[in-house]
């Protein structure tokens, strides 16, 4: 819902602006009022962010450092509150909320210590050639890094952009979902309690037309978190000038099990993955291939499982509602499709989706060509199907346009079948484990996206590399001149035959 009201812009001047409310999707109460920041709103955040940038990289990376951990601290001691801005934004259980930041520090305080090691200055060889030379490389901060955020996982995906760019020197704009403005605003206004100096970290509020604003406003990069459909319009208002983008985008991601694997681990790591968060969850488990011999007590493990889950708001209630009220359509049609082709639903089904919640679904015997198997759900639904042998699951798994993350549960082959998923992640014998490693990057293939964030990888997206050689003695072999002689360039073509030269 917008509005127009009187208040202060980002920039501190007072003008009549449209608002918009954000509500908690149990209950539709609004919890909070918003500012529709405009083009040129974002273009003054972008202005300032600028001078943030040269005063936050100037800092330089112990500077920096303290001051990320200080925010930090304020974000874990606060996190309970945080937790209730969460819940009441999206609807997930506090519980889960907590989950989710706990992450997310736990990033933040990798991203704060490893910057140094990671970006600062390393020697490379300079080669036998170049042997005068001394040459090194460092990562500088690319300048104003543009955030825009999904509202799932509404601390710690953006997060996952944010601390990592702000540990690599970097100043942020972030555009938070227009179902989660209150998370955003939080931690900006937590982040400006211990760095009140400059706005290094501020936030523009709005929907679409803030993001593409963003996209335009001459960032140095934008990274994005949200659906691919959006991600082809944030490449396409980025190519306008040139800026570069990360994109991580949806998934349909399966889980395989074995013959030889632990089938109870296994249920429980499929109805967990698959129905936490209500399912909305992008590297959720949306698709299960199951060795023949295992079948029949894994589907009848899961049926158990997911039998005790719930979505509502009470106490009880293991998941949430769907926070988007558009997407409980897109959840129906995919389990009214999956049904009308021969599909059957052991959990849930046809009745599972009302207009606030959808209530966990296990379907198997699904076309691979339904929707239900082929496009993001994002709903608390499993589709299983059982294969012969491990290649069939690994060849089923890889059809798929998305690849995000994966899955295996499997005693001897674990290790095989993850590095033959086509796949940015993967978990063996446990489930999403990969994103609470701050140390691995986190990113997938095809439509869901490329970059990396998190890791060593992360925080390199958020910086250039700077290339320095540095002649340390004048060489014997002058190339670059010329004055060049023969004599060199003969004895230079015997070199290189000599290093390179050699038939085998
Ligand atoms: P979305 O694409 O609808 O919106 C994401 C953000 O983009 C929002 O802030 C929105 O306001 C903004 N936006 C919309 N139109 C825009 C435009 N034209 N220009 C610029 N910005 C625009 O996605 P969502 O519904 O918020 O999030 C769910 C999706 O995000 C799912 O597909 C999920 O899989 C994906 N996701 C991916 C990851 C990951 O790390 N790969 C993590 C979480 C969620």
């Amino acid at each position: 819902m917008t509005s127009v009201s009187t208040e202060s812009s980002i920039t501190g001047e007072r003008a009549a602006r449209e608002t918009f409310d954000s509500l908690d999707p149990a209950t539709d109460e609004v919890v909070g009022t918003y500012p529709v920041h405009t083009a040129d709103d974002v273009a003054a955040a972008v202005v300032a962010a600028r001078t943030a940038a040269s005063w936050w990289a100037g800092l330089g990376f112990a500077g920096r450092e303290e001051r990320l951990r200080r925010w930090k601290g304020v974000v874990t001691r606060r996190s309970a509150q945080l937790a209730e801005v969460v819940r009441a934004e999206t609807g997930k259980p506090h519980a889960d909320a907590m989950l989710e930041i706990v992450l997310a520090i736990d990033h933040a305080a990798w991203a704060a210590k490893h910057a140094r090691k990671v970006l600062g200055r390393h020697r490379r060889s300079p080669g036998l050639l170049m042997a005068n030379q001394a040459a090194t490389v460092e990562y500088q901060p690319l300048g104003v890094v543009g955030v825009i955020g999904p509202w799932n996982y509404p601390v710690f995906t953006p997060m996952g952009s944010i601390a990592y760019a702000l540990a690599s020197g970097n100043a942020v704009v972030f555009k938070p979902s227009e179902y989660t403005p209150g998370v955003g605003r939080w931690l900006a206004d937590a982040f400006a309690e211990v760095v009140p100096e400059q706005p290094v970290f501020q936030v523009v509020t709005g929907f679409g037309e803030t993001g593409a604003a963003l996209c335009r406003s001459g960032v140095d990069k934008l990274a994005f978190t949200g659906s691919p459909g959006t991600g082809r319009k944030i490449m396409a208002a980025c190519a306008e000038t040139l800026t570069p983008v990360l994109i991580e985008s949806g998934g349909k991601d399966a889980l395989l099990v074995d013959a030889d694997a632990d089938v109870a681990a296994a249920a429980d790591a499929a109805v967990w993955g698959g129905m936490s968060n209500a399912g909305q969850t992008c590297v959720g488990v949306e698709r299960v291939y199951v060795h023949e011999k295992v079948y029949d007590e894994f589907v009848a493990k899961v049926v158990d499982l997911a039998r005790s889950v719930r979505a509502g708001s009470d106490a009880e209630a293991k998941i949430g509602p769907i926070t988007m009220p558009g997407q409980l359509k897109i959840i129906k049609r995919h389990i009214a499709d999956a049904l009308s082709r021969g599909g059957r639903a052991l959990v849930g089904g046809a009745d599972a989706v009302d207009d606030r919640y959808a209530q966990p679904t296990v379907l198997v015997d699904v076309p691979e060509d339904s929707p239900a198997v082929r496009e993001e759900t994002f709903g608390p639904t499993l589709t299983i199907a059982k294969v012969r042998d491990m290649d069939e699951a690994v060849a089923k798994a890889n059809d798929s346009r998305y690849g995000l993350a994966s899955t295996v549960f499997s005693k001897a082959r674990g290790m095989e079948l993850a590095r033959r998923l086509r796949s940015g992640m993967t978990a063996i014998n446990g489930v999403i484990s990969f994103a609470g490693i701050p140390s691995l990057p986190f990113g997938g293939i095809g439509e869901s996206g490329f970059g990396r964030i998190h890791g060593p990888e992360g925080l390199r997206e958020f910086a250039r590399a700077k290339a320095i050689a540095r002649q340390r003695f004048r060489p014997p072999l002058l190339l670059t001149t010329f004055g060049r002689s023969a004599q060199t360039d003969a004895t230079v073509a015997k070199l290189i035959t000599l290093l390179h030269g050699k038939r085998r």
